[in-house]
């Protein structure tokens, strides 16, 4: 069971409650702003989450997974790979 576009985990997100998040699979748009481009990707390619995707993991997610602030040390790129699991 996947949840989210990008291989975080929501289930262990703070914000779901602090905010009153449904995760980003259920949500037309994530809480924190208009868009997330990550999500939009993803969706525009009907995959179910990034490690569907032929250019998987690309640029754009790798920006996301390694940023200073927001990232998580490439955790949700390694989440994505089990997703693939059979
Ligand atoms: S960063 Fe984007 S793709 Fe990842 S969980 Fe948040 S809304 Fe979803
Ligand atoms: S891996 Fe990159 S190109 Fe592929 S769906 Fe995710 S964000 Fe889009």
């Amino acid at each position: 069971m996947i949840e989210s576009r990008c291989g975080l985990q929501c289930s262990k997100c703070g914000y779901r409650e602090q905010m009153n998040c449904g995760g980003c699979c259920s949500i037309d748009k994530p809480f924190w702003g208009e868009a997330c481009p990550v999500k939009s990707c993803c969706e525009e390619k009907s995959s179910e989450h990034c490690g569907q995707c032929v250019q998987f993991p690309c640029d754009l997610l790798t920006k996301f997974a390694y940023d200073e602030k927001q990232g998580d040390d490439g955790r949700r790129i390694e989440q994505c790979r089990k997703w693939n699991l059979p």
